[in-house]
């Protein structure tokens, strides 16, 4: 924190307790500076090594070092340099109770990584004093005990739409033993997350659908068919006993004059936030003297505010509410603050977006009404739920004994975490039809 103690400082006063101290546990972090001490998820493993390392030299006793430590050859890497003699891992172990027992059995490829998203940990926990949960772990209480249950009867389940929602939906049936088609209109599953990852400072979350692809992989049952559209007559060949909705949600694009006419098209100069992805490689390595204005101050926002001050350009983020990223967990908002603070961020709170323009918002404060210039503009206003799929397919399957539910995004556009458990909770569908 700045002002607050540094390494050097700490090795000092270590010098008055050493003698009562057999382990140092190194860490660091204060509440003002929370997304150091619970890392924000851009640090890079065990980015704190160092800090045990210079502990470890000063005073020759055993140290454990901590922080993003997730992939056992980091942890490795730190054990076998001698920077440290213990691993301490904190949030890796809610996402993957199993992380040491995989690794002890040589199943890394097995490891549920945590993605440092501190929503379902710290978020509960800190945020909101409610009990630990886990984005990638929708069984932080009960462990794996239901993959010991098998359906009774034969259960065909159809998911439609393969983001995070819908392959856990798909894996927990096939797991307890229904056979299941998964049916993903691109050529890869992975939805939102995956597009999200793209952003440099987002892409340890690749690490979800990755572990959930390579976990439907092992399962017999389940038959991922990409390339292709949940219509219902596709869905009818399987025969389906169940079938779940995972279609996502898009870009919220208010009616607001102008911006669907400009958002995302060729050559133009506003962006939504999967705009931004699809050119996220256009944006040239630095931008100073480039103007980026974002409008909404939530997660996406906040994201693309992360992207452009990396790249040196004024960024500017405007948000009809009094306050930014006011949804945010604690420690993403605090990382939040601290780069606007860092990068000069322009912040204009209890601002409105009146027009899009090709290259400026005109916005409304109070009575006044001003232009804002961009280079470049981009429209975060939240996402919507892509509810149409199961409207159409709850019509279409009305006459028959056949259960249609709707998971994830496109039940209503939220976090990944809320996705995770309704497809967990598949599990209920399946005891309330008689098949659990
Ligand atoms: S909620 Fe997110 S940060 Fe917390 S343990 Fe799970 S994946 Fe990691």
């Amino acid at each position: 924190m700045e002002g607050g103690n540094t390494l050097a400082d700490t090795l000092q006063y270590l010098e008055f307790l050493q003698d009562e101290v057999d382990i140092f546990n190194v860490s660091c972090g204060l509440n003002g500076s929370i997304q150091y001490q619970i890392d924000a998820n851009y640090f890079e493993d065990g980015w704190r090594a160092y800090m045990a390392k210079a502990v470890k030299e000063k005073f020759h006793k055993p140290c454990i070092a901590m922080g993003n430590i997730r992939d056992p050859k980091i942890a490795e890497k730190i054990l076998a340099d001698g920077d440290a003699d213990l691993i301490g891992m904190g949030r890796g172990l809610i996402a993957d109770p199993e992380w040491v027992n995989k690794v002890a059995e040589g199943r890394e490829k097995d490891i549920r990584k945590c993605i440092s998203c501190n929503i379902g940990c710290a978020g509960n926990r800190i945020g909101f004093n409610r009990p630990i949960r886990c984005t990638v772990n929708p069984s932080v209480l009960e462990g794996d005990s239901y993959k010991n249950r098998k359906v009774t009867k034969n259960c065909n389940v159809v998911v439609v739409g393969g983001g995070t929602a819908g392959l856990e939906a798909a894996c927990t049936a096939a797991e307890v033993g229904c056979t299941t088609f998964l049916l993903e209109k691109n050529e890869t599953p992975g939805g939102l997350a995956s597009e999200i990852s793209k952003l440099p400072a987002k892409r340890r979350l690749a690490d979800f659908p990755a572990y959930l692809a390579h976990r439907a992989a092992q399962l017999k049952n389940l038959y991922i068919l990409t390339g292709t559209e949940g219509t219902e007559d596709t869905i009818r060949q399987f025969q389906p006993d169940i079938v779940v909705t995972a279609a996502g949600s898009r870009p919220l694009l208010p009616p607001i004059s102008g911006l669907k006419e400009l958002v995302d098209k060729d050559g133009g100069r506003v962006y939504s936030i999967l705009g931004l992805i699809q050119h996220i490689g256009d944006f040239p390595e630095s931008m100073e003297g480039k103007k980026i204005a974002v409008v909404g101050g939530g997660a996406v926002g906040l994201d693309v505010v992360e992207f452009f001050t990396q790249k040196k350009a004024e960024v500017s983020i405007i948000e009809m509410m009094a306050e930014i990223g006011r949804d945010l967990d604690p420690v993403t908002k605090n990382d939040a603050k601290s780069i606007m603070k860092k990068y000069n961020v322009a912040q204009l709170t209890g601002t409105a977006l009146l027009q899009v323009k090709d290259s400026s918002f005109l916005l409304k404060k109070d009575d006044n009404t001003f232009t804002l210039p961009f280079d470049y503009g981009f429209i975060c206003l939240g996402m919507r739920a892509n509810g149409q799929p199961f409207e159409t397919l709850s019509r279409a399957f009305s006459a028959d004994s056949v259960e249609v539910i709707n998971v994830g995004d496109s039940k209503r556009a939220r976090r990944i975490i809320d996705g995770t458990f309704e497809g967990r909770n598949i599990i209920h569908i399946l005891e309330q039809k008689g098949f659990l």
